[in-house]
C-alpha cells in the first residue's frame, strides 16, 4: 500500500474552538502546528471580505514558518442586520473575545431593527473561506454555508462563538447544544473543508 508522506502545516488560527475543529477534519499523515505554539500573533485582518481575510493569514502564516497554511475567516450573517456581524464577527466580541458580549449586541440590534423579533424566525448563516497556501505562492480557496435561525435564548454550552444562539435549519438544537461530532459533520467549515481537501 502507498505510504502518505508527513507534511507540516500550520493552522493559521488563534482561536481555540476553530483550531479543535480544523485539527479534527485533517488527514493524519499532517503533522499539525498552530500560531500560539510557535508563538506567532495573527495579522490585522483589514480585508473586505472573508475570502481576503482567509487569504491575509495564510499568505502571513506560511510566509513566516514557510510551511502550508491552511486559514479559516468566519461568521456569522443576520439576514435583517444587512448580513451583520459579517466579517466582525469576532470584533464584536470586544479585545477580550467575550461572547457573552458579543450575543448582547446581537440581541441589542435585533431590537433595534424589530421589537417584537422574539417572535419571528430570523434567518441567519455561518460562512467559511478557507485558504491553503504553499510557501510557493500558490493558493486556493474554498467556501462553506450552513443557514439557520438565531434563537432568542442562549442555549447549550458546547461549541465557541456564536454557538448557543444558532439553530440549523431542519434542527432542533443550537449548535452549543449538539454534540461537537454532530455540529462539525454539518457545519460551514465541514462544507469548505469537504471541498478544498482534495489537495492536501
Ligand atoms: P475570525 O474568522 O477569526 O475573524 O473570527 C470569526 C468569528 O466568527 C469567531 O470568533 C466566532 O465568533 C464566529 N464563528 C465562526 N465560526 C463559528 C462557529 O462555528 N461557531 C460559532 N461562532 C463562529
Amino acid at each position: 500500500m502507498e505510504q502518505k508522506k508527513n507534511i507540516n502545516i500550520i493552522v493559521g488560527t488563534n482561536n481555540a474552538g476553530k483550531l479543535r475543529e480544523i485539527k479534527d477534519l485533517l488527514p493524519k499523515n499532517l503533522i499539525i502546528y498552530s500560531p500560539q505554539e510557535l508563538k506567532l500573533k495573527s495579522p490585522k485582518e483589514n480585508g473586505k471580505s472573508f475570502k481576503e481575510n482567509s487569504l491575509i493569514k495564510a499568505k502571513f502564516f506560511s510566509k513566516k514558518t514557510k510551511m502550508i497554511c491552511l486559514a479559516d475567516d468566519s461568521g456569522l450573517e443576520i439576514n435583517i442586520l444587512n448580513k451583520k456581524p459579517g466579517i466582525f464577527s469576532s470584533r464584536w466580541a470586544g479585545p477580550k473575545n467575550n461572547f457573552n458580549i458579543a450575543i448582547s449586541k446581537v440581541f441589542d440590534e435585533l431590537k433595534k431593527k424589530d421589537l417584537n423579533w422574539k417572535s419571528k424566525k430570523i434567518l441567519a448563516q455561518f460562512i467559511c473561506v478557507l485558504t491553503l497556501y504553499w510557501p510557493n505562492g500558490k493558493f486556493v480557496n474554498s467556501i462553506g454555508k450552513i443557514k439557520g435561525y438565531i434563537s432568542s435564548k442562549k442555549k447549550g454550552k458546547n461549541g465557541f462563538g456564536y454557538d448557543p444562539i444558532f439553530k440549523p435549519l431542519n434542527k432542533k438544537l443550537t449548535f452549543g447544544e449538539m454534540k461537537s461530532k454532530d455540529k462539525h459533520k454539518i457545519d460551514h467549515r465541514f462544507q469548505a473543508f469537504k471541498k478544498i481537501k482534495k489537495f492536501l
